[in-house]
């Protein structure tokens, strides 16, 4: 056990700049609180990823798992991710309808079957036979979280544990009114979610352009293939989305502890810590 480590979370780059994020800052604040203590304790960057994503996904207050918002047919499809640096394992789940937790479904799809990802009946046929919990009525369940963006309202969290592994986690309901059977990059691994042995990342943002620019697996590679420090490898990435005419941001921490969360947006709702004693939650610069 190193002594060393390091969270952050995020709930979305949709953040307006004419609303409050009270209680958003305020959940987050308290999630990052618990999270950070998981880790002090000595808990997996892997399990505290997911039980961050799932509280996150439970809270309805951002636009993934309770909050997510419906597609053009009205109906609701999530996406979700998780990756463990240390193995490269990883797992993902898109256009799942009626559970609770797509982030639990994605860890199964990781650590129970022989494949990366699972889409619409054939992801919930398999969440099914697992006995993750289901949605009773989806309309009534769902809380459509706020936004002034299309979208952006998506959640991750990334981890490094004290004995030095980092693990991503992402989380969504998509774009708002997006097509049916659209899929964005949040379980798209290496476009929305990545972790390896240095770093581990989670991006929101218009999906479209994270796909395009393989994000989350870029800040990584230009970490071993360009010598870049965590913080100008991540902004790098940002920039190349906002260049071809993208928004968004993304979190990130490596091996030693940093975390960076660039955005290029008007707000991201996020929330940073680290065993250096960095405590930070905010949604705009
Ligand atoms: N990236 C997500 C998507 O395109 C949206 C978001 O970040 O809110 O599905």
């Amino acid at each position: 056990m190193t002594g060393n480590w390091a969270i952050a979370l995020h709930g979305g780059a949709g953040a307006i700049a004419e609303r409050a994020y009270q209680r958003e800052e305020e959940h987050m604040a308290a999630l990052l609180d618990r999270g950070a203590a998981m880790l002090a304790k000595g808990m997996s960057a892997l399990d505290v990823v997911v039980a961050m994503v799932g509280a996150l996904e439970a809270s309805g207050l951002h636009v993934a798992g309770k909050g997510a918002a419906p597609n053009a047919a009205g109906v609701v499809e999530l996406d979700a991710s998780v990756m463990d640096g240390a193995t490269r394992a990883a797992g993902a789940v898109a256009a799942l309808g009626g559970f609770i937790s797509p982030v639990r479904v994605a860890r199964g799809v990781m650590e129970k079957t022989s494949h990366v990802l699972l889409v619409g009946d054939g992801a919930s046929a398999f969440a099914g036979e697992q006995g993750f919990e289901r949605v009773d009525d989806p309309k009534t369940y769902y809380v459509p979280a706020e936004s002034g963006l299309p979208g952006a309202g998506t959640i991750g969290a990334v981890a490094l544990d004290m004995s030095g592994k980092l693990a991503a986690a992402t989380s969504t309901g998509g774009l708002h009114g997006k097509m049916p059977g659209r899929v964005g990059d949040t379980p798209i691994i290496g476009a929305g979610c990545w972790a390896d042995q240095r770093a581990a990342v989670s991006c929101t943002g218009l999906g479209e352009y994270f796909m395009r620019v393989n994000a989350a697996a870029d800040v990584s590679a230009r970490i071993a293939y360009a010598g870049q420090t965590l913080e100008s490898a991540a902004a790098a990435v940002i920039e190349d989305v906002r260049g071809l005419g993208g928004y968004g941001g993304l979190i990130a921490v490596d091996a030693a502890g940093n975390v960076a969360a660039p955005f290029a947006s008007q707000g991201m709702k996020r929330g940073l810590a680290n065993a250096q004693g960095l405590r930070e939650v905010k949604t705009f610069q």
